[in-house]
Order: C-alpha cells, then sequence, then structure tokens
C-alpha cells in the first residue's frame, strides 16, 4: 500500500478530471454526494508520532481539506474538536470514526462560524473536553463563482466575509487567551489571494485579507510563542467546488492550469497541515506554505 512517504510521480499520482465531474450540489455539499471521492488520506496517510498528545480544533473538518488536515492530526496522535454545519453531520460521522480508528479523541461540535458566541464556544470546546487547545486550524471557508458583481448580493458578501474573516478573528482571539508556549495556529488561504479569478471577487478577496491578518498576527503573539502560519491551496477536488465553488461546466477542465496538470486531493495537504503545527516547524511563524501543483507564487 502506498502512503505520503512512498516515491511516486505527482504527475500521474491522481487523476485528471473528465465530464463526470460536471454536478451540482446545494448548500455546502458533501463527500457523501461527491464523484469521483475526494482522497483525504483515509487509506493512504500513514502517521509517526509527530503530534503526540496534542490538542487540536479543526474547523470545515466533515470534508475536504479539513478532513484531511483532522485525520493526519489524528493519526499522528493528536485529539480534535470538529466544526462544522448541522448539515454535514453525514460526512462528520465517517471523520469522527477514522479518528476513533486511530485511537484519539474526537469531539464533533457542529455549529455556525458566522456567529461570534459559537467561535468562542468551539475553543472552549477544546478546554472543555480535550484540556486545552495547542493547534488551531482554521479551515473552513465559503465560495460561491458568480460571473458580475451585479450578481453578488450583500448577503452573499456579507456570508463570505463573515465565514471566511470573521470566523478567524474570533476564533483566533478565542484561542490566543488559552494557548500555551509552543502552541501553532494555522490559517487556510488559497492561490485566489495573488491570482484572483474574476468570478471570485468577494472570496478571493478574502483570502488575501487572511494573509495578511496571519502575518501580522504571528509578529504580535511571537513573544508569547505562540505560532500563525498560512497553507495556501491551489486546486483541490472537495464538496465546495461542487457546491457552486467553480461554474459546473468548468469543473471538466478543473486543475488541468497547475504545472503538474491535474488537481490536487485533500490528502495531499495533510501533511503541510501537520508540518506547521508540529515543533518540526518551531522557528517559521507569519509564512504560507503554497500547496498548488507548481503555480509559482509572490
Ligand atoms: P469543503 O467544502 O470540504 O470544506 C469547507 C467547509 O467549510 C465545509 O465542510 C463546512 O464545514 C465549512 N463551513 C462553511 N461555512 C461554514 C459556516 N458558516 N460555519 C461552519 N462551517 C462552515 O471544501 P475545501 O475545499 O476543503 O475548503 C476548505 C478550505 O480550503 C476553505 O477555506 C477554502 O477556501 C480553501 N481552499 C480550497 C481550495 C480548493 O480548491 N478546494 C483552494 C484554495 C483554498
Ligand atoms: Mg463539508
Amino acid at each position: 500500500m502506498s502512503d505520503q512517504y512512498s516515491l511516486q510521480d505527482p504527475t500521474t499520482q491522481y487523476p485528471k478530471p473528465d465530464d463526470s465531474w460536471k454536478a451540482y450540489q446545494e448548500g455546502p455539499g458533501t463527500e457523501q454526494e461527491q464523484h469521483p471521492k475526494p482522497d483525504a488520506g483515509e487509506s493512504t496517510y500513514r502517521g509517526t508520532g509527530r503530534l503526540e498528545g496534542r490538542k487540536a480544533v479543526v474547523t470545515g473538518a466533515d470534508s475536504g481539506i479539513g478532513r484531511a488536515a483532522a485525520l493526519a492530526f489524528a493519526r499522528e496522535g493528536a485529539d480534535v474538536v470538529l466544526s462544522y454545519l448541522p448539515s454535514e453531520e453525514e460526512d462528520a460521522k465517517e471523520v469522527v470514526r477514522l479518528i476513533e480508528e486511530a485511537g484519539r479523541k474526537a469531539v464533533a461540535f457542529p455549529g455556525d462560524l458566522k456567529e461570534e458566541a459559537y467561535c468562542e464556544q468551539l475553543v472552549q470546546k477544546a478546554v472543555d473536553e480535550l484540556g486545552g487547545l495547542d493547534i488551531l486550524a482554521n479551515v473552513a471557508g465559503k465560495q460561491q463563482t458568480q460571473e458580475s458583481i451585479e450578481d453578488i448580493t450583500t448577503e452573499q458578501f456579507d456570508e463570505t466575509m463573515k465565514t471566511n474573516v470573521y470566523s478567524l478573528f474570533w476564533t483566533c482571539k478565542a484561542a490566543v487567551k488559552v494557548m500555551e508556549p509552543g502552541s501553532t495556529i494555522i490559517n487556510t488561504s488559497s492561490i485566489q489571494a495573488y491570482e484572483p479569478s474574476p468570478t471570485l471577487v468577494d472570496y478571493a478577496s478574502t483570502k488575501a485579507q487572511i494573509n495578511a491578518f496571519s502575518k501580522g498576527l504571528a509578529g504580535q503573539v511571537a513573544p508569547k510563542g505562540i505560532r500563525v502560519n498560512v497553507v495556501a491551496p491551489g486546486p483541490i477536488w472537495t464538496p465546495l467546488q461542487q457546491a457552486g465553488g467553480q461554474p459546473t461546466e468548468a469543473l471538466s477542465e478543473f486543475g488541468l492550469q497547475t504545472p503538474m496538470g491535474r488537481p490536487g486531493q485533500p490528502a495531499e495537504l495533510g501533511p503541510a497541515y501537520v508540518f506547521l503545527a508540529s515543533a518540526e516547524s518551531s522557528y517559521i511563524s507569519g509564512e504560507t506554505l503554497n500547496v498548488n501543483g507548481g503555480m509559482p507564487t509572490p
């Protein structure tokens, strides 16, 4: 069985899209309904004790990149509080099962990150159920494509800002109050921060904000021994993409523009979150780790 340590050709490691990828999902989308099913590392991620005894909160942990991060954290020895929307319970149950199979504690805590009170409760949940918090991975996000600025309603603009930016402000604010030295925060940006698509004006601007927010906060909390870093994915095959993240017609070409010539899979992000969470990256803060198939970044 191959895992993340097997030598493989990255250009052929995962499939390229075809017409069968062109499907639309309502709401936030789920892995249950996504075909082909993304690889979040369920049968490919091998842990080696890199996060033994650590206590993590992962947002968007039910699916996609958040699922890959939560699963990798658990296989490396961390207990995990999972944040997701109540409508994503079926996806979340799979992740809870995978974490428990890894011999770690999984605490499912669904809610809406657009609400400040829930963001604060999420951090408190880790304190109450895990005995503290030393990894905060903010992975949740909202991405809704629109052809024209005239099609972006104030409601959509507001929801994108609240989900992608305000939630970070609220979870980070609550987390730094309880984090001990050695703790780490990892936020999730995007290639969209530097190469905004004409159809993702609101979303792309939140991702640029996340970069600046994270670099500023990194400098502020470094003297406390807390590190803040960012993972910036390129095109990754997750439910968000079928749920209006891309125009449905474009999904048959998803990720082909990258130098690797294929989209990424969530499993390829897990190791990036683990590296930034662990003390292996002890002298790295305010950094952005781009995981995008080789697209140049500033
Ligand atoms: P995904 O759909 O699997 O995950 C997004 C998650 O966000 C959902 O599972 C949901 O639980 C959560 N979420 C959304 N709104 C929420 C709310 N109001 N309250 C609580 N949770 C909420 O998709 P993904 O692609 O894995 O997305 C994860 C992150 O990766 C996002 O921040 C996204 O912007 C970023 N990203 C994705 C790609 C990509 O190509 N897939 C590229 C760059 C960045
Ligand atoms: Mg989901």
